[in-house]
């Protein structure tokens, strides 16, 4: 579901002709729709509404200030990964007691930072770690509500690279070590209030089973807490929804409700989610223009002015993107879609059929809005593309296009070299 639509050889963005604002901003930029970001946002949170739940967006999907500001306008928590985005999210808006904070390798400068702002949860991924928070909580004399993210060892059959929930992945506590480790930690580290189980098995999926498989496991294990004396209130269930990127059917966010409430409710606890993908994936494009068409001996390409800077999806996970015409174009032909940049794997597309295009014409990468421009580089020296969030018939420039001098920012040659 998105709001991008071809009307007359056109492609539009809710009410603004996306060509329309390459004129102004140039190309490549990414375009977000605020509609749809914030229908995805209000499905769910409408899907889990017969139960007390908190929707914490996860910012490595996209951190932009627009994004996550919208989003905490429509009562949003974040889910953060680094101190980098602790500082985006309230920036951005989003109240620290709506914040939870996960990822394998927490600085102590980092863990600091989030416990002097007051964030609502850590989401512990080791026992040093979990020693690590403690022993700061204690310096700052403040007590802390923590999860332990347990690895539940079920395959959420996704990308190799975005499944997490297997027991080779470095994610989490082994389900198995699960129960002592917990209980040793409510016993000895005083500082630290166990309170929650945290789960995230893998990103862009799309069977609601591997969830549910994964939920059986941690409703026993929080029964066994219980039944050691663990005052467990919380159940956060991580991300992953998956997306349409071709030709996926994924759960919606009802189907997907439906499904693991069951299991759930009857915990009687308060459930977190972490939806990245699933809130700003289809909510965003990458608009570029073509600047060669080159007829190679057994293959065509249209050599385009973005990048796998811009856009490393396709080169990283072989991940497909929809590649569509944004403005009218007739013909036919076969052609790979690649970026400018010196390496074989800087593409978009392989063997796409498209309308015969030429120079100028102006290309969009669809799905483009979860972890498109917060997994852009400067490679190649190229700036960071801008970014543009359209709203009805308005659309607004939320990042301006890098300049050279800020590519160039923070360095210097050191004198007397
Ligand atoms: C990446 C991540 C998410 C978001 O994943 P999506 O697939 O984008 O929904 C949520 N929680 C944690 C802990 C993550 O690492």
């Amino acid at each position: 579901m998105h709001y991008f639509e071809i009307k007359k050889g056109w492609l539009w963005c809710e009410g603004v002709r996306t060509v329309d604002i390459a004129k102004k901003t140039g190309t490549p930029v990414y375009i977000y729709s605020h509609r749809t970001l914030a229908e995805h946002y209000l499905k769910m949170d409408e899907a889990f509404s017969a139960t007390e739940h908190l929707i914490c967006y996860s910012l490595k999907a996209n951190s932009s200030m627009a994004i996550v500001g919208s989003l905490a306008k429509l009562g949003a928590g974040a889910d953060i990964v680094s101190g980098g985005e602790l500082y985006r999210a309230l920036r951005a808006g989003i109240p620290a007691g709506k914040i939870v904070y996960a990822g394998v390798g927490k600085t102590p400068e980092e863990i600091e930072a989030a416990l002097r702002k007051g964030v609502a949860m850590f989401n512990i991924e080791s026992m040093p770690e979990a020693e690590a928070i403690n022993r700061i909580a204690g310096k700052l004399r403040k007590k802390v509500n923590v999860a332990f993210r347990v690895n539940p060892d079920v395959d959420a059959n996704t990308h190799h690279y975005i499944t997490t929930g297997k027991k080779e992945n470095k994610f989490g506590i082994n389900i198995n070590l699960a129960l002592n480790l917990f209980i040793k930690a409510h016993r000895k580290l005083n500082n630290l209030n166990v309170t929650g189980v945290h789960i995230h098995i893998g990103s862009q999926i799309t069977k609601i089973e591997a969830y549910v498989r994964a939920l059986l496991k941690i409703s026993a294990l929080i029964k066994k807490l219980r039944g050691a004396g663990l005052d467990i209130t919380s159940l956060n269930i991580g991300g992953g929804l998956g997306i349409i990127y071709s030709n996926e059917s994924p759960a919606t966010p009802a189907e997907f409700a439906e499904k693991i409430l069951p299991v759930i409710h009857p915990l009687g606890v308060s459930l977190i989610m972490e939806p990245g993908r699933f809130i700003v994936g289809n909510a965003g494009i990458l608009l570029t223009k073509v600047t060669y068409v080159k007829n190679g001996e057994s293959k065509n390409f249209v050599i385009v002015d973005a990048g796998m800077n811009d856009l490393i999806r396709p080169s990283l996970y072989d991940a497909y993107h929809n590649i569509i015409p944004a403005q009218p174009a007739s013909g036919k032909m076969k052609a790979d879609i690649v970026g400018p940049i010196c390496e074989s794997g800087d593409f978009f597309g392989k063997d796409r059929t498209l309308p015969s295009l030429k120079a100028d014409q102006y290309l969009a990468v669809m799905s483009a809005g979860a972890y498109g421009f917060s997994m852009a580089s400067n490679y190649n020296s190229r700036r960071k593309p801008a970014e543009v969030l359209v709203k009805g018939n308005k659309f607004f420039v939320v990042r301006k296009r890098e300049t050279y001098e800020d590519l160039a920012r923070g360095e210097c040659l050191p004198e007397n070299l």
